[in-house]
This record gives C-alpha cells, sequence and structure tokens, in this order.
C-alpha cells in the first residue's frame, strides 16, 4: 500500500484554504488582504499586523469570549429556526465576503449573520465602559462607532440593509440598532485601505509607518506592538 502527497487540485485547494483561514483569519492568505475590522482602529498596528504577519497571534480573553457567545447564539438561532422565521426566509451565518481594490489587494470579513435583505451583527455589551448608560448616550469615541462603520461596509459589499443587535446581559435583552447606510462613510473606509497599504510598502522598505496612528486612546495599552512604537517616539 503506498502513499503519496495528493495531486488533487480540488482538496489541494480546500488544504490551502484552511490554512489561511487558520494562520490569517482568511481564505485568501495573507499578503495582499486587509480584514474590514482593521479599518476601523489602529493603521499602523494594522500595516504591521499585515508586513509580519502576526494577526494569529493575538488572542485576548474578550475575543475568545465573543467567538464562544456568537457561536452559542448561532446555536439558538439554528435549533430554533422554524418557530422564528417564516417558512421563506433565508438566513446564514459567519457570511464570507470581501472587496477588490487595485494591485491584487483585498478589503474582507465575515458578516455574523444576514438574514433576507439585513446584515447583522452581534455585539456584546461591555459593562465596564457602558454601565449605567443608555445606548444614545455612548460618547462619539466609543468602539460602537467602528462597529457601526464595520456592518456599513458589510451592508454596502453584500447590497444588505445593516443592523447592530446589541445583547444587554443585564437586562437579558437584545437591543436593535438600525443603521443608516452611508456611501461616503464606506469610501472612508476604502481610503483607509489605502492607507494601510501605503504603510505596508513603507515596511518593506525598511521604513517606518510614522503617519499611521491610533484612533482610540486605548488602544495602545493593548497592543502587541507597544514598545516598538514608544521606541520611535
Ligand atoms: S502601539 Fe499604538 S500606535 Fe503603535 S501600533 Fe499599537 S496601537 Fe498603533
Amino acid at each position: 500500500m503506498k502513499i503519496k502527497e495528493t495531486e488533487d487540485e480540488e482538496i489541494k485547494d480546500l488544504s490551502e484554504k484552511l490554512s489561511n483561514l487558520l494562520f490569517h483569519g482568511n481564505t485568501n492568505g495573507k499578503k495582499n488582504t486587509i480584514p474590514i475590522t482593521y479599518l476601523s482602529f489602529c493603521l499602523r498596528k494594522a500595516a504591521f499586523n499585515l508586513y509580519f504577519g502576526t494577526r494569529s497571534f493575538e488572542r485576548y480573553p474578550k475575543v475568545a469570549l465573543g467567538e464562544m457567545l456568537h457561536l452559542g447564539f448561532q446555536k439558538l438561532i439554528e435549533n430554533n429556526a422554524r418557530y422564528i422565521f417564516q417558512e421563506d426566509s433565508k438566513f446564514e451565518f459567519e457570511v464570507p465576503l470581501e472587496y477588490e481594490l487595485e494591485n491584487g489587494w483585498k478589503i474582507t470579513g465575515r458578516a455574523d449573520f444576514t438574514w433576507n435583505n439585513k446584515v447583522i451583527e452581534l455585539k456584546f455589551k461591555d459593562f465596564d465602559r457602558f454601565s449605567g448608560i443608555d445606548l444614545d448616550e455612548i460618547p462619539d469615541d466609543e468602539v460602537l462607532k467602528a462597529y457601526i462603520e464595520q456592518v456599513n461596509a458589510y451592508a454596502f459589499i453584500l447590497d444588505k440593509e445593516p443592523y447592530i443587535w446589541v445583547f444587554d446581559n443585564r437586562e437579558m435583552k437584545f437591543k436593535i440598532l438600525e443603521v443608516e447606510k452611508d456611501e461616503e462613510q464606506f469610501y472612508k473606509m476604502i481610503q483607509k485601505a489605502h492607507k494601510i497599504i501605503d504603510g505596508v510598502e513603507q515596511l518593506r522598505e525598511g521604513k517606518f509607518p510614522i503617519e499611521l496612528k491610533q484612533r482610540f486612546s486605548w488602544e495602545c495599552n493593548y497592543c502587541i506592538y507597544r514598545a516598538i512604537c514608544n521606541a520611535l517616539k
């Protein structure tokens, strides 16, 4: 009985996609795809992640918890779909999406949930920061803004209407935010993608993308590149 490395293109393609998912978080590989989530945070960090291929090393407890909660939500819906939805409803979880830029670059993402003409991001309210205040009172520089930008981008790419469901675990209920679709905002995201690409190009030339900065004041506190940025201040 002989074994050999397979020449079957279909299974080789599947294997490559799985490997890319594991190591780069998308099916395309590391060099030329920018996760949409990067566009709402520090663009320098995004350029570093792409250049060093470090995305898969960033695992925070909150991210892992968020993933578990998403899986729980998905299971809850799937197990009860026939009670929740009309028979002809179309729903899908973890919907892959991508948008082509030039020179082989793409922005990519995964929408939490689509249901007919809606794309829905599921968020779990962070009580340390939002405790005791209403969603309307959330300040402008809060991360919720980033979520709104992301779901707006998903909506443009998938041609759907954007919503955010915030699960309030204090009151055990969802608050549903309907997001107004904003084309200008989507193109601002594309401009940010171009800045990240410029940053990666600078890194490839041995330069530091000094003009790229963090967006939120807390970002550097949790960043794996803090020592590098501090040294260059
Ligand atoms: S340390 Fe701050 S400025 Fe530097 S890459 Fe991280 S978040 Fe961005």
